[in-house]
């Protein structure tokens, strides 16, 4: 089993859902001064299992589309990023909250939002249920944060490793010697 594969478990399932209604809750004051209908934008593929849990918790009329990019520049995440599934529809004029997995380096999101901004978006929030504040190379926040980590490589609840332990349903620390 999967959850055999742990070191140790970081942020349990209870406390991801909890997060998520409070997160929820914050966002839906806030859309209220959004125009609606906010388009909630989950970024591909780790984003989804939070997407799932944190729109269960906002009653606004929202809707949601998703997006898969990747950096150009190999590993580490510098410079411009690729989009290798853009969104369904024209965001001109359009309020956003994009839905991100993690915030390490930055550099994802702060492209991002230049390149929605650049497609016309009118307003653009971030919302990251993780976030690595240790790991910053560009000068770039979330407005929402689900939990704060400290620079280990994390996986579950849409986060992998290789494309595995996407699954999980909490946020954990593999054994050292499967790295
Ligand atoms: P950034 O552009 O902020 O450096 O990177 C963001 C992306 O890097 C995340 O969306 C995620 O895919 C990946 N990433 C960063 N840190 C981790 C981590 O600890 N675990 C996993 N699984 N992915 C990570």
């Amino acid at each position: 089993m999967i959850k055999d594969d742990l070191k140790k478990i970081l942020v349990s399932e209870k406390e991801i859902v909890e997060r998520c209604e409070q997160l929820g809750k914050q966002l839906d004051k806030d859309i209220a001064t959004m125009k609606s209908p906010v388009l909630f934008v989950g970024i591909l593929k780790g984003s989804v299992p939070f997407m799932a849990e944190l729109i269960k918790h906002i009653d606004s009329d929202i809707e949601m589309d998703f997006m898969a990019v990747s950096s150009y520049s190999g590993t580490e995440s510098v410079g411009d990023i690729k989009i290798i599934k853009d969104l369904d529809h024209s965001i001109k004029g359009r309020d956003l909250v994009l839905v991100e997995d993690i915030v390490d380096t930055g550099t994802t999101i702060k492209e991002l939002k230049k390149l929605l901004y650049n497609k016309g978006a009118h307003e653009i929030k971030v919302v990251t249920l993780l976030d690595k504040p240790s790991r910053r190379k560009v000068d770039i926040e979330a407005d929402y944060t689900g939990f704060e980590v400290e620079n280990e490589f994390v996986v579950g609840f849409g986060l992998d490793y290789n494309q595995r332990y996407r699954n999980l349903p909490y946020i954990g620390v593999l054994k050292e010697e499967l790295y």
